[in-house]
């Protein structure tokens, strides 16, 4: 099977990683930087140009799309989709996960467990919103953050108050959130193959921290998940449509809460904590699915629509 890894760079881990065990299972494995692709999108023929020359005959694309780089590396998978490429993500699943607010509202009307929040622009309402979460501590998120920055626990309604006025003062979408107290500054990441929780890391955040991102000093080891959390993990995954996910999850005393799902979820820190093969694992995923598209049936919808779990 000839297959791409849509990645800005194949010196990145869990790039590297892919390539590997796509080779160990007789794949043709191809690195390809998606900013450099061009697509032909006004023939019969649609095709994607890249240093020149056409990707042609590909059976898949895995897409490790940068959270900056959404609006073009979707656009690039998408002219795959029209090719009949099998993409284990679709555009539309890695656009939709990449917008928090899409997101919580897509996991809300599947009835997956979420910490209670609210959402604002430049409220006047302040009041409102805070008592909207129940009041003090809480937690202000900047819609646009990632790796933990501009996310702010705010222990009292004054400091509440003052946060959500200066992110007004900036113009910013914000999400304002109960803050799970009991989760001790730890998340769960539940890495979703194809329907099926396959590892799990628990993430503790460095001493005096609340917030358990591996970029801000926390350290992270296997988690044993319970029922219930395999089980958020999964309906929360196949909300968002992906087939591979990163769901991370807090333990909340009215049971697992999704604060996040990644459509490309980092390897590194999953497979050095609990030793699990998860890049073959994709590859494996992929090989089971993509062999449909030799045989591409537009009858019966989407390849979401056909995938095997
Ligand atoms: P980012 O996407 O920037 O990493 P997150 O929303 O994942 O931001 O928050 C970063 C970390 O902060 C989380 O991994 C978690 O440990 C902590 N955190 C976030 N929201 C809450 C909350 N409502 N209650 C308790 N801890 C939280």
């Amino acid at each position: 099977m000839k297959i791409a890894i849509l990645s800005q760079n194949p010196h990145l881990y869990s790039t590297k990683r892919l390539k590997e065990a796509g080779q160990q299972q007789g794949h043709d494995m191809r690195v390809v930087d998606y900013l450099r692709c061009y697509m032909n999108i006004t023939s019969k023929k649609p095709t994607i140009v890249y240093k020149g020359q056409p990707l042609e005959n590909f059976d898949a694309i895995i897409p490790r799309i940068g959270a900056s780089k959404t609006f073009y590396g979707t656009a690039v998978v998408r002219q795959f989709e029209v090719m009949d490429v099998f993409s284990p993500n679709q555009s539309q699943a890695i656009s939709r996960s990449r917008d928090k607010l899409r997101s919580m509202q897509i996991l809300a009307r599947e009835g997956v467990g979420l910490p209670i929040t609210g959402f604002a622009h430049a409220t006047q309402d302040i009041d409102g919103l805070i008592e909207t979460v129940g009041g003090a501590p809480l937690v202000i998120k900047l819609l646009e953050g990632t790796q933990g920055i501009g996310v702010v626990l705010a222990e009292t309604y004054q400091a509440a108050k003052s946060v959500i006025e200066a992110f007004r003062g900036l113009d910013a979408n914000i999400l304002v959130q109960e803050f799970i107290k009991e989760a001790g500054g730890a998340d769960l990441r539940c890495f979703v193959v194809g329907g099926q929780v396959i590892a799990g890391m628990k993430r503790q955040g460095a001493e005096g921290e609340f917030r358990s991102n591996l970029h801000r000093g926390g350290n992270a080891e296997e988690a044993i998940l319970s029922a219930e959390e395999i089980d958020t993990a999964i309906r929360a995954a196949k909300a968002m449509g992906l087939k591979i996910a990163g769901v991370d999850l807090l333990r909340s005393n009215h049971g697992p809460v999704v604060m996040e799902v990644n459509s490309s979820p980092g390897l590194e820190g999953i497979e050095s904590a609990t030793g699990i093969d998860v890049a073959g694992k994709i590859i494996e995923f992929i090989t089971k699915n993509a062999e449909q598209t030799e045989e591409p049936d537009h009858s019966s919808g989407t390849f979401r629509d056909r995938i095997r779990y």
